[in-house]
């Protein structure tokens, strides 16, 4: 299947890099994800991923908007307070790239219906706001081998790392057990930062271009700009990935 003409022309700018072409966009088209979170995070992922081209997107969040979500969830403006935050989401991705198809989740993730609301997707990009859900995707995750870019903020700072079991740690192995879900400061704009690392490493590990950030914790700190990497172990008797080979 090739590229309409449309496409070729909306694509143009990123498929002139030496390794992108008609190939490296087709592979984004063809390709489904599953944003968790259509808050801080999943704003500048969603809206980036849209724009790339990526030909499913499945977002997810059972929230709904309220007015103090809006100085950094910029898939959504004044008009959708009270509305689904997934819903709203659909409206913005399908009016930013009418080409791709976006699928709402409205349902909460739990252990009973992650299956069905996550399906089978080639990648998932953790945006989530608390550690109990995110280790519930992530046990998917290994489950059946989708590799997942974790992301997390807190006031000016952020994290982000790419997990591929059974090749690199899983989250467990690199934060096991969750943190209480307590009020934060955060402005948009940091949200923005680490976000749109998220939405980067997601098109290079489905366009195949570039090297994604496996085994590598990045830290970014707002407040004094800088980054650190650290390095990140499998846990030999990780609960959730360990013995998976
Ligand atoms: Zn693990």
């Amino acid at each position: 299947m090739a590229l309409s003409e449309r496409e070729q022309n909306r694509y143009h700018r990123q498929m002139i890099f030496p390794d992108w072409g008609e190939e490296a966009q087709l592979r984004l088209k063809n390709s489904r994800v599953l944003i968790a979170g259509a808050g801080g995070l999943g704003s500048p992922v969603a809206i980036y991923l849209a724009v790339a081209g990526v030909g499913t997107i499945r977002i997810c969040d059972c929230g709904t908007l309220e007015l103090s979500n809006l100085n950094r969830q910029i898939l959504h403006d004044d008009s959708r307070i009270g509305k689904n935050k997934a819903v709203s989401a659909q409206e913005t991705l399908s009016r930013l790239n009418p080409e791709i198809t976006v699928e709402p989740v409205t349902d909460e993730l739990s252990q009973t219906n992650v299956q069905a609301a996550v399906g089978h997707v080639d990648l998932i990009v953790d945006c989530l706001d608390n550690f109990e859900t995110r280790q519930l995707l992530n046990s998917y995750a290994v489950k059946n081998r989708i590799p997942m870019v974790h992301a997390g903020v807190y006031g000016m700072r952020g994290q982000l790392t790419f997990i591929q079991s059974p090749e690199t740690p899983c989250l467990w192995c690199i934060h096991s057990g969750t943190i209480p879900k307590v009020l934060f400061p955060i402005v948009g704009a940091t949200a923005g930062v680490i976000g749109c690392l998220e939405a980067l490493e997601a098109i290079k590990y489905l366009s195949g271009i570039g090297t994604n950030l496996r085994g590598r914790l990045l830290i970014w700190d707002g407040f004094t700009m800088e980054f650190t990497e650290l390095p990140q172990k499998k846990m030999p008797d990780c609960p959730v990935c360990g013995g998976i080979k």
